[in-house]
């Protein structure tokens, strides 16, 4: 039998680890993206059915469901542009392997120079780089403009003439992709009181998200980067060179690797447990019974005895698994092997064991029906036996059996050598007396008795000839009798 984990076949646990595994691969490339929150709510939504069916709350149940159904659409719908970029940019290998990197190809130095010349000419400037979290609910409006970075774009956009001066640009990779957006304005109260509208827009959106935004002031020349909920007010350019870096991954970022590291172990353990409680609750809930009949292989008997009999020739299998796996056995999965190694000559009693019966991997055996069999076994030998009619019933009154013969008058009989130790005879079948009315001849066959002898010859199993004669019986004279 293949060995079980658990109570698991090898499959099982293929099966749990195949599925956590595309469960996680796909929380990789989707975390921090909207899509997974989405994915998440409706989980809880599912819960929250199983939760109203098991405590009989059907139409409660019935809306849920609905919801559910309307939020996958939802899903698939308003996020079909986050879905496609997470599935577009993505290679093979990374959708298997690897977790998605920040984008490196952002050029560092030509925004560090750009934004220094911005901030020289007191041009105001307000510059997104978004990070994994999607931008799309919290910007709006703006031109697309999909240019690739250069100082003289970013000069001539940011501008006073520019007719897209107003408002943030969003970098993503090296390209600018959208200009004169209008950003979600901070409410917090413990702003700098010198911070206007521009600086309250960079707050607002880096409140709420995980980009980057930098903000070139147009009354003071300034440099600051708004991010995690942190100001930092840059003296010098090569501050913002370096947080820049940190942004485009160039700069590896210890704690926020020992925190992805982290992150995705809770994630992949999550995954696991989900699949787990998935495949539990699915393929092992529905546990099933069946009785099957097996035939019983008798092994290692001694190659000099033979089974005469057996109390049974199959036996009664009560087994259990997952519905699945009861309904694709077939019969020859299933094997019950009995042992007759220390069987002796004459009646055995041979328990069944559970090692001599082999099931299919994940099926398990609940009972056995009957748990012993008697086997009956013997050395066996040829004996030559008379054989004798096997008169029954009553000769006419009128009538006395003169003679009878037969022939064969032997036979070879093939047998244990303990049941034919005390046999000398065999009988032929019964031949009622009361049927004969004059001489004859009839044939016979031969009565084998125990069942378990045969004939050496089998041919004459049915030709046995009995002869009689019969006399009328002189009725007794009237003179003598009185
Ligand atoms: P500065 O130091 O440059 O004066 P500030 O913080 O004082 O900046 P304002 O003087 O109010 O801000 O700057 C106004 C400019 O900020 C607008 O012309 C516009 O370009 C930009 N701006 C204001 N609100 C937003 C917003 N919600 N989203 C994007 N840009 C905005
Ligand atoms: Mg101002």
């Amino acid at each position: 039998m293949e060995p079980l984990i658990l109570g698991l076949r090898w499959q099982d646990i293929l099966d749990i680890l195949i599925n956590s595994y595309i469960l996680f691969r796909l929380y990789v490339l989707f975390r921090g993206t909207n899509v997974i929150r989405m994915v998440l709510a409706i989980c809880m939504l599912w819960l929250l059915k199983r939760l109203a069916i098991s405590i009989g709350l059907i139409v409660t149940s019935w809306v849920i469901q609905g919801i559910i159904a309307v939020a996958a659409l939802i899903i698939i719908i308003v996020f079909r542009n986050e879905i496609a970029g997470v599935f577009q940019v993505r290679s093979l290998r990374l959708f298997f392997w690897g977790v998605p990197q920040r984008r490196i190809q952002t050029p560092v130095n030509v925004i560090t120079e750009s934004v220094e010349e911005l901030a020289r000419r007191k041009l105001g400037a307000l510059i997104v780089l978004p990070m994994k979290k999607s931008l799309e609910e919290f910007i709006h409006g703006g031109v697309l403009w999909q240019g690739t970075l250069s100082q003289e774009m970013l000069l001539s956009i940011f501008w006073h003439g520019s007719p897209v001066h107003d408002g943030a640009i969003v970098i993503q990779g090296n390209q600018v992709m959208k200009v004169g957006t209008i950003l979600p304005l901070s409410k917090n109260k413990e702003l700098p009181s010198h911070f206007g509208t521009r600086h309250r827009a960079a707050a607002g959106l880096t409140e709420q998200t995980d980009a980057l935004v930098i903000v070139v002031s147009e009354e003071r020349g300034e440099i600051t980067v708004f991010k995690d909920q942190s100001i930092i007010n840059i003296e010098r350019v090569q501050e913002l060179s370096e947080v820049l870096q940190e942004y485009a991954g160039t700069v590896p970022d210890k704690s926020g690797a020992r925190h992805q590291t982290i992150e995705l172990a809770v994630a992949a353990l999550g995954c696991l447990v989900f699949i787990s409680g998935i495949w539990f609750s699915f393929a092992r809930g529905l546990e099933t019974l069946a009785t099957v009949e097996v035939p019983v292989e008798f092994v290692n008997r001694d190659q000099e005895m033979k089974i005469f009999s057996a109390s049974a020739s199959s036996v009664k299998l009560q087994i259990s698994g997952s519905g699945s796996l009861i309904r694709s056995v077939t019969p020859d999965q299933l094997n019950v092997r009995l042992d007759l190694a220390n069987a002796v000559p004459g009646q055995n009693e041979v328990p069944i064991s559970r090692e001599g019966i082999i099931l299919p991997p994940g099926i398990s055996l609940k009972q056995v029906e009957p748990e012993t069999l008697v086997v009956n076994l013997d050395v066996p030998e040829q004996k030559k036996l008379h054989i004798q009619p096997n008169w029954t019933g009553k000769l006419s009154e009128y009538l006395i059996m003169k003679e009878a013969s037969i022939v064969p008058e032997t036979v070879e009989v093939i047998g244990g050598r303990l049941s034919l130790e005390n046999i000398k005879t065999i009988y032929t079948e019964a031949i009622p007396l009361n049927e004969i009315s004059s001489d004859g001849k009839i044939k016979v066959g031969i009565m084998l008795l125990p069942s378990s002898l045969e004939l050496a010859d089998q041919s004459q199993k049915k030709d046995i000839e009995v002869t009689f004669n019969v006399v009328p019986r002189l009725p007794p004279p009237d003179a003598e009798n009185e």
